[in-house]
């Protein structure tokens, strides 16, 4: 069979998921949560679910979800997005990415990609012809060099993929870090994915940024959440996407021959539990004290620990504790100590070893407990 993509292997997250299941590790890989949602949202599902919201949800998303969101960038951001025009729910963040950049990308089209980048953008952009141009945010500050910005930057370009909160580093981009990037843009013709996944998960007072508190990139934008990340629903793959009328209109004629529309009931759920504020605004100080939590639980460890500002991750060097490539080692600590992570070569184009694993932190406290008892072993 002649493969379209030949050298794509499996996701790290299957894999290292499996790896987990196998050897029953603790799996602090793939990024989801070991505690119940809200029982509340659980009701609501089944709510719809016997009231017969069972058929077709609208091709562009339940209105009621979408007002929601419009009023929510309104509020958290001072934009505008017409909820008619302007958003449309998608299959989880995944597709709005997927659709976005399938909706866009021509064969030869430059891709900007900050690595490390999480592991759908390469891959989706390639499917469609693009070329990607990797930037690397270098350990340990993760920050931009928006010199390199600038000369990669060129007519060719036709995309810039960005995401704030930053899996896996766990960097937050200030609103000066935006500001940088729309100078570069403002004179160029190219669209920006600004993915805001973890837009709601952000610690020490730090304060989300979004695109789209940069109204004169807005036509050239994309922006994509999860709602499985706002609800602690992961397995529900509910997400959005925001982009100006024109833009969005490309991207439905994908959407509606890709997904068509996404899982009715679940929209209404979503919609109804978030009607409640405290269901999301709370989720900085939850994770932030679950991320203090799993730190200090580490500080008796021999792992270099990078600060995480935001996401439900952190990441740390093991090289106090082996030479071992760090796919290698993140697989002897799977199957030797029964602690399961993600080894951040994965986000690298040329799988760039740098010693540094990713854990995931959005666990109960008994878990985080057997894990870091595993760890202060080693
Ligand atoms: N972008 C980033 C940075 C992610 O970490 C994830 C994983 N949640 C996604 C996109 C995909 O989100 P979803 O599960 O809603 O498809
Ligand atoms: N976003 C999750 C992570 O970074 C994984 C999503 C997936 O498994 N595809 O761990």
């Amino acid at each position: 069979m002649n493969s379209k993509l030949p050298h794509l292997e499996t996701t790290i997250f299957t894999v290292m998921s499996q790896l987990a299941n196998q050897h029953q590790a603790i799996n602090l890989a793939q990024g989801f949560p070991d505690f119940e949602p809200h029982s509340s949202l659980i009701e609501s599902l089944n709510y719809y679910s016997y009231q017969n919201y069972n058929q077709y949800a609208p091709m562009i998303g339940v209105e009621k979800l979408r007002n929601f969101i419009a009023q929510k960038v309104e509020r958290f951001h001072h934009a505008i997005y017409h909820p008619e025009q302007e958003i449309t729910i998608t299959n989880g963040a995944s597709q709005a990415i997927f659709t976005a950049i399938a909706s866009i990308i021509e064969k030869g089209d430059e891709v900007i990609i900050f690595e490390p980048a999480y592991d759908l953008y390469k891959p989706a952009v390639e499917m469609f012809g693009g070329v990607v141009q990797p930037i690397q945010l270098k350990y340990p500050d993760y920050q931009i060099d928006f010199e390199e910005l600038k000369q990669k930057v060129t007519s060719n370009t036709k995309l810039v993929i960005f995401n704030n909160p930053n899996n896996p580093s766990g960097k937050i981009f200030t609103a000066d870090d935006l500001i940088q990037i729309e100078s570069i843009l403002k004179d160029q013709n190219c669209y920006i994915i600004s993915d805001e996944v973890y837009e709601h998960m952000t610690f020490d007072g730090k304060e989300h940024q979004s695109f789209a508190r940069i109204p004169s990139l807005k036509e050239r934008t994309f922006i994509t959440a999860s709602f499985g990340k706002l609800c602690h629903v992961t397995g529900w793959k509910v997400g959005y996407v925001l982009a100006g009328a024109a833009l969005m209109k490309e991207f439905r004629k994908v959407h509606q021959f890709n997904v068509f529309c996404v899982h009715t009931p679940s929209q209404y759920a979503i919609a109804d539990y978030l009607d409640d504020e405290n269901n999301y605004l709370e989720l900085n100080d939850f994770f932030q004290q679950k991320r203090d939590y799993f730190v200090k639980g580490l500080s008796t460890t021999k792992f270099e620990m990078i600060p995480a500002e935001g996401t439900y991750f952190v990441s740390a060097s093991y090289k106090n504790y082996s030479p071992l490539d760090d796919k290698s080692f993140a697989q002897q600590l799977t199957i030797d100590h029964k602690v399961a992570t993600i080894p951040f070569s994965a986000f690298y184009h040329d799988a760039l070893n740098e010693h540094v694993i990713r854990f995931c932190f959005a666990k109960q406290e008994e878990t985080l407990d057997a894990a870091l008892e595993r760890l202060n072993r080693l």
